[in-house]
């Protein structure tokens, strides 16, 4: 029965007519008792399956409402209607699942992103979302291409980790203990974790980083792909629980070799989600332009949503040392008019959001790669700098996004490392197995890490990074 079916997207793509085919969809709008607009999801447009009128029974033309799943056969002829090449004359339909009208939440006219989101198990079958994901799923694909033609091998990390050195206080706990207080406990009071399952206290994984330089040191360039959990109450829309990274590590790759690596690789994917999804960027940049007409004149943005990618493909990112950005800000106007929630007074501070997005959107007007943090407010593995305050970090910030990657070249002194980490106090004993690949044949090495959803707003120039992973997780919510 599905073996003829064809789809939409190939039959759209031909102006070949006069010849039998078979489509199977979903309505999205039936007018006229004789017009049926019909999507598989293949492409954002749809294929006008025309009932003529008298020919089909009036029971089978009541169950073609909006939502309904059909089955149409018929002659593909020239069509007659704008904006499409061919039609599907039907001579046969057949309903195959039926959508009460009264009941469908999903209406042919504009909802709210905020509804959608409520109903993201419908949401798959609005022009947006159909959109979104099929970006995302080429992005996808980009990414491993990317990196399967350059030799990486693709590494599947733990997604149950029993190391919390880098997200202490941000990590969701796994366990099978119960939770009603009986769960057994040391003389201390503490629960002991000896009786949980792994006999240890575990985390679902913020970064598969570690693990993936432990293959580093035996493959030369791996990647990872895969989900990352975050604990952080972080309502934002740049923030999820859940989300997806992905993480190059590179042996022999000292920080502009990782910076080279990052900012060739973020070219490449954009540039091939231009090349392969063309249609659904178009609807997504119309989209956007609509929906920044609602916007004061100031936050709108300069460049509409294709302009911006191929300025992103065709130039370099500008590259500068966070102590040079820190100059910059600190002598913008927009900090001498205490523009800034948090306004700059010298060397040491952490970057907020706002600083980042004025460097990127107002300064440099294109993605910046920021290098050499202090020490103090980097992670423990980053290489530390000859000057004693600063280690070899890399961050990449995008318009509109703000960090994109954050990356470093990583100690690969087994004496710098061990000192960094008692300094900050991580137990070097339970890292002992991250320690060996610094004690057994350690070589110069450097990695990033890249969050997925942030990459594919970017792209696709959803403002909320809730509307572009299917079924999102965040503070209060793991809906469906
Ligand atoms: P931010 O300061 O924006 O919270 P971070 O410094 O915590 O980011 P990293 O720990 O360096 O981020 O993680 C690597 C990448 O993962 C980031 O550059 C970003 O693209 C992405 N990322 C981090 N946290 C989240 C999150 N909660 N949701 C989605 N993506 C995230
Ligand atoms: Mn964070």
């Amino acid at each position: 029965m599905f073996n003829k079916r064809i789809k939409i997207k190939e039959l759209l793509s031909s102006d070949k007519v006069n010849y039998e085919a078979t489509v199977m969809g979903w309505v999205r709008t039936f007018r006229n008792n004789q017009f049926i607009a019909l999507n598989d999801g293949s492409t954002n447009s749809n294929i006008q399956v025309v009932a003529e009128l008298g020919k089909f029974d009036d029971a089978v033309l009541k169950r073609l409402t909006t939502g309904a799943c059909i089955k149409a056969t018929g002659e593909v002829i020239a069509s007659l209607g704008k904006g499409q090449k061919v039609e599907l004359k039907a001579t046969s339909i057949e309903i195959l699942g039926d959508s009460d009208a009264e009941k469908f939440p999903l209406q042919p006219k504009k909802h709210s992103l905020e509804f959608l989101r409520e109903i993201a198990h419908l949401r798959f079958r609005t022009n947006t979302f159909g959109a979104v994901f099929r970006v995302r799923h080429t992005l996808a694909f980009a990414i491993h291409k990317f990196f399967n033609d350059r030799g990486f091998v693709y590494l599947h990390t733990p997604i149950i980790t029993a190391s919390d050195a880098e997200g202490a206080g941000e990590m969701f706990r796994v366990t099978t203990l119960p939770i009603d207080g009986t769960a057994p406990k040391n003389d201390d009071g503490s629960i002991n974790f000896k009786e949980d399952f792994f006999g240890k206290s575990t985390n679902l994984t913020v970064s598969g980083q570690l693990e993936g330089e432990l293959a580093a040191m035996a493959f030369s360039e791996i990647y990872t792909f895969g989900p990352t959990f975050r604990a952080e109450n972080s309502n934002t829309t740049r923030h999820l629980a859940e989300f997806w990274m992905i993480e190059p590590e590179v042996a022999f790759n000292d920080l502009e070799d990782n910076m080279n690596l990052a900012e060739d690789f973020i070219k490449y994917i954009i540039g091939y989600a231009m090349e392969n999804n063309r249609e659904d960027l178009e609807f997504l940049a119309q989209r956007l332009e609509e929906e920044e007409k609602s916007k004061p004149q100031a936050e709108r943005s300069e460049m509409g949503l294709i302009d911006k990618l191929k300025f992103v493909v065709e130039n370099n990112f500008e590259r500068l040392t966070y102590t040079e950005a820190i100059e910059i800000l600190k002598e913008s106007n927009h900090n001498k008019k205490k523009k800034f929630q948090y306004l700059i007074d010298g060397w040491g501070i952490d970057l907020q959001s706002e600083h980042e997005r004025y460097l990127v959107e107002k300064h440099f007007k294109k993605p910046v790669i920021l290098t050499n943090y202090p020490k103090d407010i980097k992670a423990f593995y980053m290489r530390q700098n000859d000057d004693g305050k600063t280690v070899a970090a890399m961050d990449i910030l995008a318009p509109g996004i703000g960090e994109i990657v954050g990356g470093s070249q990583r100690e690969e002194r087994l004496d710098k490392l061990t000192q960094r980490m008692n300094e900050m106090h991580i137990p070097t004993e339970e890292m002992s197995f991250y320690l060996d690949t610094r004690r057994f044949g350690s070589c110069p090495h450097a990695g990033f890490g890249l969050g997925f959803e942030r990459l594919v707003q970017f792209v696709t120039g959803m403002g909320n990074i809730r509307d572009v992973i299917p079924f999102p997780r965040y503070p209060k919510s793991a809906e469906f």
